[in-house]
């Protein structure tokens, strides 16, 4: 039996993964995506969508995930779970070791995107799953008629933050500066919702706790230079993305913050390698971008096979 060559290999189920898929199944390449977890990526935590184009109203990120799945499906993608290790450029083709297998392929979409970054203070590791979350939308109904935080000023922590008042007390929202990175609209609806309170520039320096969990964090203002104990049941740091791509730092080009460059057309520093989405360095992580760098990807993929471009 011949050993099998994939045409393209896609790294990551996300949208720019799903769509990649998608463009690539539909072309008739003998297509493989390799997800480590769930299918979906980061989408899967949000709780509204609403700046997907097609969707008035907003979408669920879950239900919107399982259209993009549904509709690969029509186009017969094969989907396995497994995380992708080494990266190797044999000329003919590229090897990946998934799981220990080895698995060849004539070129290669990396979809991996990024996971939440970590505050890196003292009791943050040993107090997750007891108080301390990095996904609002997967944990937050735990969180019923008590005082929780979110840590961060960017769109993540002011969706979040709004999430958490269907369920806690009282949120603050602690941001490091005196002024949100968040869009307006996001700003306008945080600022009129009562149960919210915002502790500008203020930083977390510790996270305290006993048996039970999480029990108050220590905070610091940059300003005054004061240090506090605030009592809290939950806090929620949403302080940015990291993206996930550690297992190639010595095999593709990355920038300092670990990010994959490319050119405009999703090239990456191999030949037949290709990354699209959050994993790639790039002005906006949308999924509106995340979907078009999928598709550039994979056309990308196309002409590479073909002998059109390098
Ligand atoms: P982000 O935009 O990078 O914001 C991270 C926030 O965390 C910033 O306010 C930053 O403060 C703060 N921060 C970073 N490191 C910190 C630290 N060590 N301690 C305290 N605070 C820290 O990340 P994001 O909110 O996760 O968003 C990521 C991308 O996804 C963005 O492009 C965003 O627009 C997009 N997104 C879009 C939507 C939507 O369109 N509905 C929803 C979610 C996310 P500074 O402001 O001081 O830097």
């Amino acid at each position: 039996m011949s050993e099998t060559i994939y045409d393209v290999i896609i790294i990551g189920g996300g949208p720019a993964g799903l769509t990649a898929g998608l463009y690539t199944s539909r072309a008739k390449l003998k297509t493989l995506l390799l997800e480590r977890m769930i299918m979906g990526g980061q989408v899967m935590t949000t709780t509204k969508v609403e700046n997907y184009p097609g969707f008035p109203g907003g979408i669920d990120g879950p239900e919107l995930m399982m259209k993009f799945q549904e509709h690969c499906q029509e186009f017969g993608l094969e989907v396995v779970t497994g995380e992708a290790e080494g990266l190797v450029d044999n000329g003919d083709y590229k090897s990946l070791t998934v799981d220990g297998k080895e698995i060849k392929t004539r070129s290669v979409i990396i979809t991996t995107g990024a996971e939440p970054s970590k505050l890196g203070i003292d009791g943050e590791a040993s107090l997750v799953g007891r108080g301390v979350s990095y996904c609002a939308t997967c944990d937050g109904a735990f969180f019923r008629d008590v005082e929780v935080a979110i840590i961060g000023g960017g769109d993540t922590a002011a969706e979040e933050a709004l999430f958490l008042t269907r369920f806690a007390s009282k949120v603050y929202l602690i941001h490091r500066r005196d002024e949100l990175r968040a869009t307006k609209i996001l700003q306008d609806r945080i600022a009129s919702n009562e149960k919210i309170e915002v502790l500008w520039d203020t930083v977390v320096e510790k996270a305290n706790g006993d048996n039970s969990g999480l029990t108050s964090v220590t905070l610091k203002n940059l300003k005054s230079g004061e240090s506090s104990e605030l009592p809290l049941a939950g806090m929620f740091i949403a302080i940015g993305v990291t993206p996930k791509a550690h297992f190639l730092a010595e095999i593709l080009e990355l920038d300092a913050d670990g990010y994959i460059l490319t050119d405009a057309e999703c090239r990456t520093s191999m030949p037949g390698v290709f990354a699209a989405g959050d994993v790639r360095k790039k002005i906006l992580k949308q999924i509106a971008t995340a979907v078009g760098d999928g598709a550039v990807a994979a056309i990308m993929a196309e002409k590479y096979l073909d002998g059109f471009v390098e």
